[in-house]
């Protein structure tokens, strides 16, 4: 059946089959051929609905959607299944062309418990390809303390040095997160001997201090 064959396509039918946790029919909303308005709509029904049975449906649409709200909508419902046949489709879109598509989807990895979701991130941490690049690697921070890995100590080290600086105040929340205490030296370090900016508004100094003390408050 085409979907764009039914007339009847409205705000109200996508919210009687969010009602009826029609999945089939939410997905089918997801047509390329359907109007953008609609497959955001029926994308935020799944994103609400997470549905474990659609996980592969989700992924097959996440490649080929176009609109980038409809795809972070998308990355959303995947990140709340935390399934891993969605991993492939989310580690894709860590490198989608679109920033708020790659916070999305760094967000949603750093609920997956998984060597994939953590090698991913890293990268996305050290990736220099673009002048906007430095966007993906502070996300990647942020995503990386919440993922709890400690291996991910040292990169974050490197991370307070970044060029450009709006990355070590991530690099630093997520240090103090990780609450490994390894990291203290490294941190006084960076707080010390860094051009950071000047003042009582260094973010930097601002969250190197808050994971300090994070770390110091662990015996
Ligand atoms: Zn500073």
């Amino acid at each position: 059946m085409e979907f764009s064959e039914q007339p009847a396509l409205n705000a109200g039918t996508i919210k009687q089959m969010e009602a009826a946790r029609d999945i089939t029919g939410l997905l089918g909303v997801l047509d390329p051929a359907v109007a953008v308005i609609y497959r955001r709509n029926a994308s935020k029904a799944l994103a609400a609905i997470a549905p474990a049975d659609a996980v592969p449906g989700l992924v097959g649409r996440l490649a080929l959607e176009p609109d980038r709200g409809v795809r972070q909508n998308l990355i959303k419902a995947l990140g709340r299944l935390g399934d891993d046949r969605a991993l492939e489709g989310l580690v894709n879109a860590l490198k989608d062309r679109d920033l708020l598509v790659c916070q999305e989807a760094a967000l949603a990895l750093s609920r997956f418990n998984s060597p994939a979701s953590y090698e991913a991130l890293l990268a996305a941490l050290q990736r220099k390809d673009s002048r906007e690049s430095w966007q993906v690697r502070r996300f990647a921070a942020q995503a990386i303390g919440k993922l709890g890995d400690r291996r991910a100590v040292p990169a974050l080290i490197v991370s307070l040095r970044d060029e450009n600086d709006l990355v070590p105040p991530a690099a630093a929340e997520a240090l103090g997160e990780l609450g490994d205490r390894q990291a203290i030296a490294a941190l006084k370090t960076a707080r010390h001997n860094t051009p950071h900016r000047r003042g009582a508004e260094c973010a930097t100094c601002q969250a190197i201090d808050a994971a300090l003390k994070r770390l110091e408050a662990k015996s």
